[in-house]
């Protein structure tokens, strides 16, 4: 391109204003491309995109349930890992999408595929460069219903509505990067009727109400996969405390579930006593604030939903979620959310080790100890699908197979009793400790292991509890 005197003086001119504008010349100019639309994950190649890095979401969504609609704007701060000529954000089901800036210039936009919303800004972002996209939307958001993964995304309930998003559907109510490899902080702004409550993730950053409308914002700043983003909108009783280790605690549990004596005091203590627990024998807990929210969803599970799990009560009024339950929710805190598999093949990294979890609550509440769960459990007999799944592979399908779960912990009892209690509860924490708000393969763990033991023999072990089919010889 040959540049004129006076359009030179115009670079200049817009350069002094503070815009970027190019003044190399043609040969130099980068090549723009696309974003790839999957972040390359086997089971789930839609899931998340290529060409840039987010780093916050701000989510500001108002919820009317005289239509169980949400009126919504996400802000995502990201930086380009390529020249990009255009990206995507994972977005998915009936909403509208009504108009997209990037740094606050209207951006074209078309929705392709199962969940794809591809963005064309105006001009090709650099490499290395940060921007913002704010995409605006509205409309009624609806569940996924899986053949074999069971319901998430944003799910209605009688009195409002209970997002939980594993293995997808954060996609259904906001735009997103959804793979667990691309962790972000989030700030949520939720404006409910004021008879109603909104929580989310992490820590209570106010509340407001006017026009008859409570507006309440919940921060999440440390990274946080998006599969564990978590929004609650009903009528729930809250306990607000501190853990006696001094973490603030928030607990609440739906009116109706609300029914026997001393029920909210009694689960928040059990969270409390449970995230202390967990930071003594793992460290210091992940997040500024604990929690749990009780509710009636029908998804017939609990979510480990950072910093605060969601545990499903449907029909169990007056019934609180079991020590056992909470521990597995809490122990995710540490391995799931803040130590996260890169890619949904190593879910036994959360699974088992949350699982594990739960023995060793058992094991250090007076309860069975984990070899005798061992032992139970390796009672099942050989032509069981507990032995017919791979644990480091299981499968698009059989990623919440009971294998992922038992056989995960069950490969933990057997690193124990390898390396011995002392060198094993060192393992735990230095993982936890190493890989804080970070990403993880099952490799990484498996050499991490071998720090702690005979390499040969953890390699014999490893091959036959998680990476091969059978139930393995003791
Ligand atoms: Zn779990």
């Amino acid at each position: 391109m040959r540049t004129a005197p006076r359009a030179l003086a115009t670079v200049a001119l817009t350069v002094a204003a503070g815009l970027v504008v190019s003044a190399v010349p043609a040969h130099a100019a980068p090549r723009f491309t696309p974003g790839a639309p999957g972040a390359g994950d086997p089971y789930f190649p839609d899931m998340g995109n290529g060409g840039y890095d987010v780093a916050h979401y701000d989510v500001s969504l108002r919820y009317t349930p005289a239509n169980k609609g949400i009126k919504a704007t996400t802000r995502v701060q990201a930086k380009a890992t390529q020249h990009l000529s255009r990206f995507n954000l994972d977005f998915l089901g009936p909403l509208k999408v009504h108009s997209v800036t990037v740094n606050g210039k209207a951006a074209a936009f078309r929705r392709t595929g199962a969940q794809e919303l591809v963005i064309t800004p105006k001009q090709g972002l650099r490499k290395g460069k940060r921007f913002t996209v704010a995409v605006s939307y509205s409309g009624v958001p609806q569940r996924i219903d899986d053949e074999t993964l069971g319901t998430s995304g944003w799910v209605a309930t009688d009195d409002g509505a209970v997002a939980l998003n594993q293995p997808f559907g954060t996609a259904t109510w906001m735009p997103v990067n959804d793979t667990p490899r691309d962790k972000a902080s989030y700030s949520f702004a939720l404006t409910v009727p004021k008879d109603l409550q909104a929580l989310s993730n992490g820590d209570f950053a106010g509340r407001k109400t006017s026009g008859g409308l409570t507006t309440w914002r919940w921060e999440m700043p440390r990274p946080m996969a998006s599969e564990l983003a978590m929004v609650a909108i009903g009528r729930y009783n809250l306990t607000w405390g501190r853990t006696p280790k001094g973490v603030p605690n928030i607990t609440a549990i739906d009116s109706k579930l609300d029914t026997a004596v001393d029920q909210g005091k009694n689960f928040h203590k059990l969270t409390a006593d449970i995230t202390d627990w967990g930071s003594k024998l793992f460290g210091k807990y992940p997040f500024g604030s604990t929690g749990g929210i009780v509710d009636a969803i029908g998804v017939g599970y609990a979510l480990e939903t950072q910093g605060r799990p969601v545990y499903d009560r449907i029909n169990r009024p007056g019934v609180n979620p079991s020590a056992s339950l909470v521990a597995h929710e809490i122990g995710h805190q540490w391995f799931g959310n803040s130590v996260t598999p890169e890619q949904w093949k190593d879910i036994w990294l959360n699974e088992g080790f949350a699982t594990y979890t739960e023995w060793l609550q058992s094991e250090q509440s007076g309860g069975d100890t984990a070899q005798q769960i061992f032992d139970e459990v390796y009672a099942t007999p050989a032509g069981d699908a507990l032995w017919q799944v791979k644990v480091a592979d299981p499968g698009r399908d059989d990623i919440y197979a009971h294998a992922v779960y038992d056989r995960g912990a069950m490969t933990l009892h057997a690193v124990r009793q390898t390396v011995g209690d002392k060198k094993f509860f060192q393992l735990l924490s230095t993982w936890y400790a190493r890989n804080r708000d970070g990403n993880v393969t099952t490799a990484d763990f498996v050499a991490h292991a071998k720090k702690y033991g005979d390499a040969k023999r953890l390699d014999a072990l490893f091959n036959k509890w998680i990476h091969t089919t059978g139930k393995p010889a003791l």
